[in-house]
């Protein structure tokens, strides 16, 4: 614990004492503005408040954090799950997303953050496995593991000719039964109306 926070007799009225309060803080930038959870020194005695550096150091981080979900980026433990979920190892994944060497590991400890064109790669990555695993395979690197999320019927019928064609065959017996059903229901009208005709 530094000494700041230790001896926390509030340095301006020296009645007081000062304790961490955390609140929802609003950042405004460019117009539009964002919600961060913000931690400060206050006085209880004359409400002085302050940063400590830590805090300081936390508001920044916070800030820049928030600014980043709003603008689609992934945040640091989004990039791990993106590489975790097809269990790839950094290497591996630098590769398929053409990176540098060290790079993901940076981001991912948030470090370094990436930008714009690496986050569209990181996304996906994270959102559109069947995307990712093509373009992944064009640069060398096999997916040895599938995301539980990509296993949907669409990503199945993509991958597998069979179930390409099951899928397909399904549809052309559903819409088969569904003209037949047309052509009874036209049937059916066309009697009612001859029946209709009779009784005029
Ligand atoms: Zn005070």
């Amino acid at each position: 614990m530094s000494d700041t926070l230790s001896n926390n007799t509030c340095e301006r009225c020296r009645i007081g004492t000062t304790s961490p309060v955390t609140l929802d803080a609003v950042h405004s930038d460019d117009g539009a503005s964002v919600t961060y959870s913000d931690t400060f020194m206050r006085c209880d005695h004359c409400e002085r408040e302050f940063y400590t550096t830590e805090q300081s150091q936390a508001q920044h981080r916070a800030i820049t954090a928030a600014l980043r979900k709003r603008d689609g980026f992934l945040s640091a433990g989004e990039i791990k799950l993106a590489r975790e979920q097809y269990g790839l190892s950094l290497p591996e994944f630098e590769k398929a997303l053409g990176v540098g060497k060290n790079t993901v590991g940076r981001w991912e400890r948030g470090t370094v953050p990436p930008a714009s064109a690496a986050n569209f790669g990181l996304w996906m990555a994270r959102y559109e496995p069947v995307v990712f695993e093509r373009y992944a395979s064009t640069r060398g690197v096999v997916i040895r593991k599938r995301p539980q999320h990509a296993t949907s019927a669409m990503a199945e019928t993509e991958q597998h000719p069979t179930a390409r064609a099951n899928a397909h065959l399904k549809l052309v017996k559903a819409t088969r039964q569904e003209s037949r059903s047309i052509v009874s229901g036209y049937s059916m009208l066309s009697q009612e109306a001859s029946s209709v005709a009779l009784k005029a």
